[in-house]
């Protein structure tokens, strides 16, 4: 049977004032293993519970960390083989900091055995427990015993949060289903470290999932990410996938509008967005002044015969959109881009095929075709309503719609 033994070696924490040229640690660190996320995960559920702030890790601490452990497995000792004190694992790391500590064991299995060692024994809970650190390495070495090392680092200061990594998903009671999200938290010493998001972090109000982290909020927006998208309207996979892509945005205060009309001027812009944002000539309308947000897109998409304005050199960029003009309009741009705009199905099906313009006619029957868009259903008939007008969650989906057939 093995014989697991704790140290009571203890190293006091250390208040010098070591203040090197900022490094960048902006790299998430996947070097990391799985028993070092545990410990760190572990001594921050005991932080938690006596009311103190998360730490977070770096790469360099990391790196650092791991020398130590390393190096612990030969000299079970907070003075390294080389003479120099452990800290100096630290500065060799170019890692500035105010306060620092170090926690070493060895013999114990699991990153639980560990940190319930270190829990019992007062002056390594001590170091745990101490409000000024910000940051932990956490070290595992076991080539000959299993030696494990926590390297404490304080004195900086937060200066932004964000949540990070894979988008979490939660269930409709608010619990956490996926793993994989982290805090990005920034400091004034360490640029970015990291901490790993379980369900007890985030706050559930309604739609939105907020993280609160030594005075800074980060909210996760629910699947959309908009306060008027709830995550099981019929838009909603659909409106988080066009904002995803970057090819509509919000309309602001965290509203998408889902509602409200498209104009001319949006879909001509959300076009161009998928194009690269090209750059073009005037195309000489006399609505469409120099400087606005949509001029360069309406330029584009006339220079490449995609939009031909309203006659009399007018563009209307501020009326709302039809369905057979937002069709003919993918149509056009589907044909400047060679996707396939071969397949044509017949409109006879529905009821009001007769209003659709002659100008219309092939970009709709393509459109029926491809599934772009689809038949708006009133009893046992369909109707194309060629004359509506699609609205932002209707041309979020026409443009998945589109993204995903051509
Ligand atoms: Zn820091």
């Amino acid at each position: 049977m093995r014989l697991k033994r704790m140290s009571a070696i203890l190293c006091a924490v250390l208040c010098v004032f070591w203040l090197l040229p900022q490094g960048a640690h902006a790299a998430r660190p996947e070097s990391a293993t799985a028993e070092e996320w545990e410990v760190l995960k572990r001594t921050n559920r005991e932080r938690a519970a006596n009311g103190l702030e998360s730490l977070t890790i770096f790469p360099a601490l990391q790196d650092a960390a791991g020398i130590r452990a390393v190096e612990t497995e030969t000299q079970f000792s907070h003075t390294r083989p080389n003479g120099t004190d452990c800290f100096t694992a630290i500065k060799e790391a170019g890692i500035q900091y105010r306060s620092a500590a170090e926690n070493i064991a060895a013999g114990q299995t699991t990153p639980a055995q560990a940190v319930n060692g270190w829990m019992n024994s007062e002056g390594h809970r001590r170091n745990i427990l101490t409000a000024g650190f910000s940051h932990l390495g956490t070290g595992h070495s076991h080539n000959r015993t299993n030696n494990w090392v926590q390297l404490f680092v304080g004195g900086c200061t937060t200066t932004a949060i964000r949540i990070e990594g894979k988008q979490p998903q939660f269930d409709a009671a608010g619990t956490l289903l996926s793993k994989g999200s982290v805090l990005a938290v920034d400091c004034d010493l360490h640029g970015t470290a990291y901490l790993p998001l379980e369900n007890a972090d985030y706050t559930h109000n309604g739609n939105t999932f907020t993280v609160n982290y030594n005075g800074f909020s980060a909210t996760l927006p629910s699947d959309s990410g908009f306060s008027d998208v709830s995550s099981d309207a019929w838009y909603a996979d659909e409106i988080h996938y066009v904002t995803q892509q970057g090819l509509m945005n919000g309309v602001g205060n965290g509203r998408f509008d889902p509602d409200g009309a498209m104009s001319r001027a949006m879909v001509v812009t959300v076009l161009h967005r998928m194009e690269g944002t090209p750059a073009a000539g005037s195309a000489g309308f006399d609505d469409v002044p120099a400087g606005t947000w949509y001029t360069a897109a309406v330029n584009w998409a006339a220079e490449n015969g995609i939009v031909n304005g309203i006659g009399n050199d007018l563009f209307s960029p501020d009326r709302s959109i039809t369905r057979q003009e937002f069709v003919t309009i993918l149509y056009r741009y589907a044909q400047k881009t060679e996707a396939d705009t071969s397949t044509l199905q017949n409109l006879h099906t529905f009821s009001d095929a007769d209003q659709v313009a002659d100008w219309g006619k092939t970009a709709m029957r393509w459109a029926i075709a491809k599934g772009i868009i689809e038949g708006i259903r009133e009893g046992s008939s369909t109707r194309l309503d060629p004359e509506g007008n699609a609205t932002r969650a209707q041309s979020a989906a026409i443009l998945m719609r589109y993204k995903n057939t051509l």
